[in-house]
């Protein structure tokens, strides 16, 4: 199995092991308790929402949207310490008069140490944090979830991407055996009582209407019955880039 950081996904890629992406991606765009960013800006989502732009996630979407630096981590960013996240945080929303912020640009919960550190400078605003992530490190630890519970201003957005082994290794990258985890971390959250709620993937281009009930299923047997965000892969030029190399040819007919 492949164990280096892994850029985008081709026709005949080798699937890895998303734990083992994590600890990679960590020796590049991490140091010390400091991620990589390439940017701070306030958007219109969310109602409105501050928001730092990082580097590096532990899967490989073929319908991700994010700029390249998710590929070529060493190539984009900058170093940026807990501190500093929060405050350009904080000041882009003061400015731009919004009450939400978050990470994006790559997977969040990758750099645990970063990210306290980002919560606890924020604990005592009245922003809300949106935690966006793909649920694969809330699913193998327990504890990680466990300890968002000292926050009370964060709302965790899990972003599922299959509903099998093989839709999440082939969209993905990620070996079939890991799929489980997203749902593992859903259980996490609602054992844990964290405020959340589940978003999807399931374009019909990508994913198959089984796979999507199967997915609807397996939420329902966790006991999870709330929002279900379901999105569409839209034509950003790093979508198309990506789609096209996976091997989805003309996956977007102009
Ligand atoms: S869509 Fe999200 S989880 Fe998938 S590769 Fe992009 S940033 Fe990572």
């Amino acid at each position: 199995m492949f164990m280096s950081y892994p850029g985008y996904l081709t026709d005949n890629f080798e699937p890895f092991n998303p734990l083992e992406v994590s600890k990679e991606g960590e020796k590049i765009f991490c140091r010390g308790n400091s991620r990589k960013y390439t940017k701070f800006y306030c958007t219109g989502v969310y109602g409105g929402i501050s928001t730092g732009y990082t580097i590096g996630c532990n899967l490989r979407c073929v319908f991700c949207w994010v700029e390249w630096s998710r590929d070529f981590p060493k190539e984009y960013g900058e170093y940026f310490t807990p501190e500093e996240v929060a405050e350009n945080l904080i000041e882009n929303a003061k400015t731009k008069k919004v009450s939400k912020v978050r990470i994006s640009g790559g997977e969040p919960t990758i750099s645990k140490e970063h990210l306290f550190g980002v919560l606890r400078r924020l604990k005592n605003t009245n922003l809300l944090f949106i935690l966006e992530t793909n649920g694969i490190l809330f699913g193998d630890d327990e504890k990680y979830v466990k300890k968002l519970g000292d926050y009370e201003n964060i709302h965790v957005r899990v972003s599922l991407k299959a509903g099998s082994p093989e839709g999440f290794q082939k969209r993905t990258g990620a070996d079939g055996e890991f799929y489980q985890l997203p749902f593992a971390a859903i259980s996490n959250l609602m054992k844990n009582r964290i405020s959340f709620h589940t978003a999807c993937m399931s374009d019909s281009r990508l994913m198959p209407r089984d796979e999507r009930r199967s997915i609807i299923k397996k939420l329902d047997s966790i006991g999870y019955s709330d929002f279900f965000e379901e999105e569409t892969c839209d034509p950003y030029k790093t979508t198309v880039m990506r789609l096209e190399k996976a091997g989805y040819r003309k996956f977007f007919k102009y």
